[in-house]
């Protein structure tokens, strides 16, 4: 049943068909609608978030690159579209990413068993902009349940001079174990095994989120080349999904690479990016290796 979808919608269902016009961008003919109550005329793109977009055709290609360790430019100029495309696309895709993601969780409700989580370290713009990154993933299914970004203040090293040339940084990791332990809290199963290493925040955040599950820690180790430093120089890494989940970051985002001369301009952009690649793992990546 079709409803009255307009801007100003009136939401009613006295909606006849009014005409259709023809789609050029993806040759396909879309239905408009009159309704009959508020007079309103809309089509089947209205109300939707590809709403005025004129290159559907990209979206699910640019979506593939995005998540395959291709850089934002060089998505541009395979697709032959321009690099703003890319950088409005890259919002849409996320925000389509995060209602798929809400719909994934739904259905997950009170299943996963098996909970490991950490923190992935990475920067914006310059090094001594720390950026960290809460990661939480289902140790039986591999999925990625959750990931939030946040800033953090420079460490080491590089902690007085940045302090120097940018001033004091918000720590946001407080916030960012919040978001994911919110965000995945109605997931976990009363019986649940939470395994993570060794950082001396995560029980207070374990007990409050939650309580009475099973939590295991483990020391962390030496990283590998490899895994681009996330999977660990051990025989037996009892964290070993996480582990890879966030090498599986680091080499198919472009801007996580290390060394890489990609970097992260702004936080909110990296977790639009990462929104992308957690759809398109869990949804179109994972089930193709079961
Ligand atoms: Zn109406």
């Amino acid at each position: 049943m079709i409803t009255c979808n307009h801007q100003s919608s009136c939401g009613k269902a006295s909606v006849i068909k009014y005409g259709r016009f023809y789609r050029c961008s993806e040759s396909r003919w879309i239905q408009r609608f009159h309704c009959k109550s508020c007079g309103a005329h809309f089509s089947a793109a209205t109300g939707t978030l590809e709403f005025k977009q004129h290159k559907r055709r990209e979206n699910l290609p640019l979506m593939r690159l995005l998540a395959s360790g291709v850089s934002m430019r060089r998505s541009a100029f395979l697709l032959k579209i321009d690099r703003r495309t890319v950088d409005r696309k890259l919002i849409y895709l996320a925000k389509k990413a995060q209602q798929r993601h809400q719909d994934f969780l739904q259905k997950l409700k009170s299943k996963v068993t098996s909970l490991q989580f950490d923190d992935l370290i990475t920067s914006e713009h310059t090094k001594m902009k720390p950026l960290t990154l809460s990661v939480a993933v289902d140790g039986d299914r591999r999925t990625i349940l959750s990931a939030k970004v946040g800033r953090i203040p420079a460490f080491g090293l590089l902690a007085d001079r940045s302090r120097q040339k940018y001033g004091p940084r918000v720590n946001d990791h407080q916030k960012t174990l919040k978001a994911m332990f919110e965000e995945i809290g109605p997931t976990i199963a009363p019986t649940a095994l939470v395994q993570s290493d060794e950082h001396p925040r995560y029980p207070e955040f374990v007990n409050r989120y939650l309580p009475g599950r099973e939590y295991r820690r483990h020391p962390g180790g030496r990283g590998t080349i490899a895994g681009q430093g996330e999977l660990k120089k051990k025989h037996y890494d009892p964290i070993f999904i996480l582990n890879h989940s966030c090498a599986m970051f680091r080499a198919n985002l472009n801007r996580l690479i290390r060394k890489t001369w990609c970097t992260t301009k702004r936080a909110e952009r990296l977790q639009m990016h990462i929104d992308i690649f957690i759809d398109f793992y869990n949804r179109i990546y994972l089930p193709t290796k079961a």
